[in-house]
């Protein structure tokens, strides 16, 4: 087992790998902009090295610091968090050649699934079912309109190269082909380098739902049932549950079987997540993430597994400490994402903390780096924390997270905890009614 790990990351994500750590006996080390000197993950850590200025690129995103303060503390492997550094190939194949270990999948899984015309085509070679759409990339808007043609408007035209929702544009009819081609290309270009895009049916109602799976890295894989992530504002995710709520237990074994068996057959070592469209009890892959997700806990505390543990079990080398038929749901779980957002328009919010109270009690768990007197920078991602809750049932779950919300005091600062306090007296919400339209149109009722 590795003697000190390095937390390529900072934020509630670092925290998460520190505790993890700690119960394994591994020390870790923070690393840190100068921005974040006093962030709670460098007081957590056993030590910190400093990597850079405030900016992301020149600290957090930067590889010689990273590998710089590997060296100079004697880490011996890193793990990356989400974000950031945790889905660069070249990365990774840089600590392979320096003779350190990543703490997560190897770097070609990492570049096959990255982009999404290779992640789409081995995945349906690996029995994986796919959105219907164009056999790879689409050169040209003729190629463009045909494909429309053959699988019927509305469609959707995505960058390969995409990532965070950016790079999509839906196509409702021939006429709104060519503008939503170009722009799709324009904007895979401006924001990733690469104008390769492809095609898929556009579908109007599906829910979100993503299958978490995890291989040794030998042949031997597992899933942990599904987590429903419809509830999205941009594509973005803000509050994520698991078990779904559309979903039966003869699905969730047959879709989840598919995805170990893909996993299993490529060899894939590690956390990863299949994405999935779900529209009238059919999956469509949508896209792979090789790393851990920000939502991860909701499956923790239903399988009362640490998924952390695991990955750095497998990155040192040793059995995944769970195999399938020990993986058994019990009840249910819900997070929500609390930002530093101002409320209706959800502009970013840093600023000092004045007050700061986590709630708890029975099934309370609140990942966050914040403490009184913090100061969150303007440089990082707006999520200051994550409220996790778990109950017997989906509405002791729902019932424990109001009172988990009317418990939590952040003050200083705008955040989304009233979205959630208002989302939780919605009938919908209540029913599990939602798909991944459902947000954005309540949204825009209250705005008018
Ligand atoms: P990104 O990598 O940018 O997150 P994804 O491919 O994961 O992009 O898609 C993000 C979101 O976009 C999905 O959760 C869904 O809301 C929407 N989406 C993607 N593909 C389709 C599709 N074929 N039909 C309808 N909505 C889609």
């Amino acid at each position: 087992m590795f003697e000190k790990i390095l937390i390529a990351n900072r934020g509630e994500i670092a925290l998460r790998v520190i505790r993890a750590c700690r119960e394994m006996g591994i020390r870790c080390v923070a690393v840190h902009s100068t921005a974040d000197s006093d962030a709670m993950h460098v007081r957590m850590a056993d030590e910190s090295v400093c990597i850079g200025p405030p900016p992301g690129a020149d600290s957090y995103l930067s590889i010689p610091a990273i590998i710089s303060a590997c060296e100079i503390s004697g880490a011996q492997a890193i793990h990356p968090g989400y974000g950031f550094l945790s889905e660069n190939a070249r990365f990774v194949q840089i600590l392979e050649d320096h003779g350190l270990s990543f703490i997560g999948p190897t770097a070609e899984h990492i570049r096959i699934m990255g982009d999404k015309i290779t992640a789409k085509d081995t995945m349906k070679a690996l029995g994986v079912p796919c959105v219907p759409g164009s056999e790879g990339g689409v050169q040209t808007l003729e190629q463009a309109k045909k494909i429309g043609e053959q699988i019927g408007y509305p469609v959707i035209i995505k960058a390969t190269a995409g990532g965070g929702g950016r790079g999509m544009k839906v196509a409702k009819s021939a006429t709104d082909m060519e503008h939503a081609f170009m722009t799709a290309r324009a904007e895979g270009k401006a924001a990733f380098g690469n104008d390769e895009v492809y095609i898929e049916k556009y579908l109007t109602t599906p829910r979100h739902i993503e299958i978490q799976v995890f291989g040794d890295g030998k042949g031997k894989a597992v899933h942990l049932g599904e987590r429903d992530c419809s509830l999205q504002r941009r594509h973005q995710k803000v509050f994520e549950e698991a078990p779904g709520p559309s979903i039966l237990e003869e699905q969730r074994s047959a879709i989840g079987k598919v995805c170990a068996d893909a996993v299993a057959k490529i060899n894939y070592i590690g956390a990863g997540t299949i994405e999935f469209l779900y529209e009238n009890g059919e999956f469509y892959f949508i896209e792979m993430n090789t790393r851990l997700q920000v939502e991860h806990p909701v499956t923790e505390a239903i399988f009362g597994v640490d998924l952390v543990r695991e990955q750095i079990r497998v990155a040192a080398g040793e059995p995944m400490s769970f195999a399938q038929k020990n993986l058994q749901i019990n009840g249910h779980s819900i997070e929500v994402r609390i930002n530093a957002e101002k409320l209706p328009n959800f502009a970013p919010c840093p600023g000092k903390i004045s007050a700061y109270h986590a709630p708890g009690g029975l099934g309370v768990r609140m990942d966050s780096a914040l403490y009184n007197g913090y100061s969150i920078p303007p440089f990082y991602d707006s999520l200051i924390g994550k409220l996790i809750v778990h109950g017997r049932n989906r509405d002791e779950a729902l019932a424990r997270l109001s009172r988990a919300l009317s418990e939590l005091i952040i003050d200083g600062i705008d955040t989304t905890i009233p979205l959630f306090d208002a989302l939780l007296s919605e009938q919908d919400i209540q029913s599990g009614a939602y798909n991944i339209h459902w947000l954005e149109h309540w949204l825009d009722q209250k705005s008018n």
